[in-house]
């Protein structure tokens, strides 16, 4: 499978790795769209939310637990967004479920 986030998860592709447990990796976003923008993957490959099934649900509770110590490592006191796109409606790039982690100012109340 041609995946860029399965590849940066087995180290193929190089990232700025900023946690990583049993179930999920996060790094420094490529573009960052705030001051600080990470993405959260699950280290099996699932292809969106959409795909999100009681076998593999799990992988949704290890990020949504490791989020709050991410944001606090890279200082994030005072709130964050966590946003996932998926499909073509939702303008998402890359066919491997991520959520993106963005704070360090006051982001726009637009689109949620
Ligand atoms: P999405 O548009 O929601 O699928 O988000 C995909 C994200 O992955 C975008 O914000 C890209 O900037 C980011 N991205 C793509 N390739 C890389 C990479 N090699 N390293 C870090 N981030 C990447």
């Amino acid at each position: 499978m041609d995946c860029i986030f399965c590849a940066i998860i087995n180290g193929d592709i190089p990232s700025k790795k900023v946690y990583e447990d049993e179930s999920c990796y996060a790094f420094h976003d490529i573009a960052p769209q705030a001051p600080v923008h990470c993405v959260i993957v699950p280290k099996e490959h699932i292809s969106s939310a959409d795909a999100i099934n009681s076998e593999n649900a799990h992988y949704i509770s290890a990020i949504f637990t490791a989020i709050p110590k991410i944001a606090a490592d890279l200082g994030l006191t005072n709130g964050y967004r966590v946003i996932t796109n998926i499909g073509e409606d939702g303008a998402q790039s890359v066919k491997h479920l991520h959520f993106h982690l963005l704070g360090g100012k006051k982001l726009s109340e637009n689109i949620v």
